[in-house]
């Protein structure tokens, strides 16, 4: 989710039909009309860091996976889903103290976030029958 840092509506991006002739009109604030191309650039990075996290992962490189998704928490902290793969991340590689700290983080950005809620779950069932 992006929020306008001018006066911190949400921003919708434009799904309109295609047209590859003309170039994309630069996005701006549906309300303030404030200029946000530059932080959909950063936007557009960490999501791009994430999913070449989500790939590592799927490699089962771990640390390089971990280090791809720091980048991506560096450029929007505020994503929930960034920090819900860093507790995975943290927990494959058996730090359980950081993994459980980063699904909280996530909780915090979106309590409905379910990755965190599930590995949550999880992780005090597994501790309950320790
Ligand atoms: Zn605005």
């Amino acid at each position: 989710m992006i929020k306008c840092p001018v006066c911190g509506v949400v921003y919708r991006p434009t799904r309109g039909v295609e047209n590859k002739s003309s170039p994309q009109p630069s996005p701006t604030c549906r309300r303030c009309k404030a200029d946000l191309s530059d932080l959909l650039r950063l936007h557009n990075y960490a999501i791009w860091y994430h999913k070449q996290a989500l790939q590592l992962m799927s490699q089962k490189l771990y640390l390089e996976a971990a280090v791809s998704n720091n980048q991506a928490i560096a450029l929007n902290y505020s994503n929930a889903d960034f920090h819900a793969l860093a507790g995975k991340l943290w927990a494959l590689q058996g730090n359980f103290a950081k993994a459980i700290a980063s699904w909280q983080q996530a909780l915090k950005f979106d309590s409905q976030n379910t990755i965190a809620d599930n590995c949550l779950q999880m992780i005090n069932v597994i501790a309950k029958n320790l």
